[in-house]
């Protein structure tokens, strides 16, 4: 059995997830319609806030989501069949953010998870009990059970919950600086380091290389493991041609004076064999003149199709990965 890692945040990563388990049941089938290999998602939970007394955690509901086939493709995040009216109410009330709107069927994971939290349950443990429902053939990890939550000081020196200023300011405040707050002294979720440790291959998936991995390497100890680990370590490029495909993590790597591209990004990372985490980064066909420069930094490259379209180009970005990781350097 091999056993694959995979760091990630919301979007970006729920699609090469869903990707990668197609490759899988394609080529590695078990009797049960599963996968004879072994796939664990240690998700980001620096968006995750407590919003009218109930714990949203977005990553690990939007890959829940697209792995249960029940998340809305078409505006990109929530629930298939949405409906508002809870919020609705909410709002007349004046409960929650007016501007961030839970969906009825969303809210029922949120009112299940806070329910666990509140009987004494890690986040964890709920999100084992809650991802139990849906058929996902993925195990996902919260990187940390402890609230570790992304804040950000945009230009006037005030500070914001990362969720206000993606959702209420659609990123359009310039960023200063990105915080996790208690970072310093949260530790990471069980089975977190392990699964690390464990690993056949371990992939950083195309997400935010700030907010999504950034937070799950700021965790103490995570770092460290991924660095130490036995098993190659491959990178998929969030960025594509200079641009990022959706999202913000254009402003955020402004934020911490990386340039948008592929070829900052994996030097951002840094090769293993100098500090770094990387052993091999995944660009874009069109970055496929960064290759050479990136090589010269120690990290193995190759230039294939990073555009997630539909579950074929996702399995394919998927395959890709496997086999860059495995290539003999
Ligand atoms: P979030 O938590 O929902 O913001 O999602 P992630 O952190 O997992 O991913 C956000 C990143 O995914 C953004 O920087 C996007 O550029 C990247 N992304 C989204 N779709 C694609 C795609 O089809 N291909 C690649 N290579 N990157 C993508
Ligand atoms: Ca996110």
């Amino acid at each position: 059995m091999v056993k694959i890692t995979v760091l990630s945040g919301g979007v970006g990563g729920a699609r090469f997830i869903r990707g990668l388990r197609h490759e899988l049941r394609q080529t590695r089938p078990d009797r049960a319609g599963g996968t004879t290999e072994s796939v664990t998602a240690v998700v980001n939970t620096g968006d995750d806030m407590w919003l009218a007394s109930l714990r949203i955690a977005p990553d690990l509901d939007s890959i829940m989501y697209t792995l249960a086939g029940a998340n809305d493709e078409e505006r990109g995040w929530g629930r298939l069949g949405e409906t508002e009216r809870v919020s609705a109410e909410l709002r007349s009330y004046g409960v929650g953010w007016p501007w961030f709107t839970l969906g009825d069927l969303d809210l029922g994971t949120h009112i299940a998870r806070s329910h666990y939290l509140r009987s004494g349950l890690s986040l964890s443990e709920a999100t084992a009990r809650i991802t139990a429902r849906w058929d996902l053939g993925v195990r996902l990890l919260p990187a940390t059970n402890d609230e570790v939550e992304t804040h950000v000081t945009v230009d006037d020196g005030s500070s914001m919950h990362f969720q206000e200023w993606w959702t209420k300011h659609r990123a359009a405040l310039r960023a200063r600086s990105f915080v996790q707050s208690n970072v310093s002294v949260s530790r990471p979720a069980p089975g977190v380091l392990e699964a690390i440790a464990a690993a056949d291959v371990i992939v950083l998936a195309p997400s935010n290389p700030v907010v999504s991995i950034g937070t799950i390497l700021g965790i103490p100890g995570i770092r460290a493991a991924v660095a130490a680990a036995s098993a190659p370590v491959i990178g998929v490029s969030p960025i594509i041609a200079g641009s990022v495909v959706r999202g913000m993590a254009d402003a955020c790597l402004e934020a911490i004076g990386v340039a948008t591209s592929a070829y900052a990004v994996a030097a951002h990372y840094g090769a293993r064999s100098s500090g770094g985490l990387l052993d091999a980064w995944l660009v874009d066909e069109s970055d496929a003149a960064a290759v050479p420069a990136i090589e010269l930094l120690g990290i193995r490259s190759a230039a294939v199709p990073l555009w997630m379209r539909d579950l074929e180009t996702s399995a394919t970005l998927a395959r890709d990965t496997l086999s860059l990781a495995f290539a003999r350097g």
